[in-house]
């Protein structure tokens, strides 16, 4: 059974791990969607719009790990709330002390984890910031792109930095 779209049992945990832990705008906004927009990540948050996508294929690997990458991705989301302002790092050390709050103390900083590495031709990813995305290079970008699909949908197909592709490192 392939899964896709809003979940709103994952979104109830959600709220209430960010209730227990005094997060309230999180807890009111958060989102979790089922996407197969992502293709190797397991998963991936975006903070500004408290949503997180998750990868279908990770179903086949059981409760545990949709759990685990549910709050992998939710410590994205309470670590850049408690910045505010302030800008972090994606996986620093903001984001390790949501995950132990969130009960995954020690979490890798690897989404692909039960996923066989098969991108060896591809290694670049880069994601849109705003439909999230992914999009594989053989090499790295050299001038600012963004995504066709979004400057379609929202900007007469022509270039607006807010969907400038982002890398990102692995
Ligand atoms: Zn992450
Ligand atoms: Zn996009």
């Amino acid at each position: 059974m392939t899964r896709l779209g809003r979940d709103p049992q994952l979104e109830a945990t959600a709220r209430n791990l960010f209730i227990s832990l005094g997060a309230e705008l999180p807890a009111v906004h958060v989102k979790v969607e089922w996407s197969n927009r992502l293709r190797s990540a397991a998963g991936r948050a975006n903070s500004r719009q408290y949503l997180v996508l998750l990868n279908p294929l990770l179903c086949a690997h059981g409760q545990a790990e949709v759990d685990r990458t549910l709050r992998h991705e939710l410590a994205h989301l309470l670590a850049h709330f408690r910045a505010g302002r302030w800008r972090i790092r994606p996986h620093g050390p903001e984001w390790r002390r949501a995950c132990t709050d969130l009960g995954i103390g020690g979490e890798s900083r690897c989404h692909t984890l039960p996923f066989p590495v098969l991108r060896r031709a591809r290694p670049y990813l880069y994601v849109c910031p705003s439909c999230l995305g992914e999009f594989r290079r053989t090499r790295p970008l050299r001038r600012a792109s963004a995504c066709l699909a979004c400057c379609r949908a929202h900007n007469r197909g022509r270039y607006h930095e807010r969907f400038r592709l982002r890398k990102v490192d692995r």
